[in-house]
């Protein structure tokens, strides 16, 4: 089959909060949709390697910041491609807090949902959390960033000069080279050669 049909389903893009107790947390997902109405349901996927996934499954709450489309790549490097096992994502953001205490990026967002996990499901790479809508309230009407716009229009474009070589389709990184190790791991956003394509 064509594993290119994935590509067709949209996403947009958010800033997941999260506090392990000592410090506030955001990571960068796209894998959110509501999924049921009475009452209102949203499912939030996220990576076991990734720290929130830890902090979630112990504290069962969590804010979803809807990044709108002015969110400049800074923020995809900051909460997205480094981990908040190693460092205080928020120490140079300004953000308020929410009544469930969770941080609210008030830059960037168009408005943020507080979610408190209903159930888990385990995905084996991944654990989805499916959770019941407590607040949330409308900050801007900017619109959503979506996964496709984020592509287009914020990722950097690769040095196109670099003849030879494989690029990060998730940030732009460049690996230069004629091979691409099947074991490599992008050193900017941690994700693995399958997500390199090789420079045109
Ligand atoms: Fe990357």
């Amino acid at each position: 089959m064509d594993l290119t049909v994935l590509f067709n389903i949209s996403y947009g893009l958010y800033l997941v909060t999260s506090n392990d107790g000592t410090k506030d947390n955001g990571a960068i997902v796209n894998t959110i949709c509501q999924v049921t109405n009475t009452p209102n349901r949203v499912a939030v996927t996220i990576s076991k390697d990734n720290y929130s996934h830890y902090i979630i499954k112990n504290t069962g709450i969590m804010n979803v910041n809807c990044l709108t489309e002015d969110t400049p790549f800074k923020v995809f490097e900051n909460f997205g491609f480094q981990s908040g096992k190693n460092v205080d994502k928020f120490a140079d953001w300004n953000f308020t807090r929410s009544s469930n205490g969770l941080a609210i990026l008030n830059e960037y967002s168009n408005s943020y949902i507080s979610l408190k996990v209903e159930q888990y499901v385990d995905l084996d790479t991944h654990g989805m959390f499916i959770c019941a809508v407590e607040d949330g309230e409308n900050l801007s009407s900017a619109p959503t960033m979506t996964y496709s716009y984020y592509h287009k229009n914020v990722k950097p474009n690769p040095n196109t000069n670099t003849k030879k070589g494989f690029v990060c389709k998730i940030c732009g990184y460049v690996y230069e080279g004629d091979t691409l190790p099947d074991d490599f791991v992008c050193p900017l956003c941690k994700h693995g050669a399958s997500d390199f394509e090789p420079l045109s």
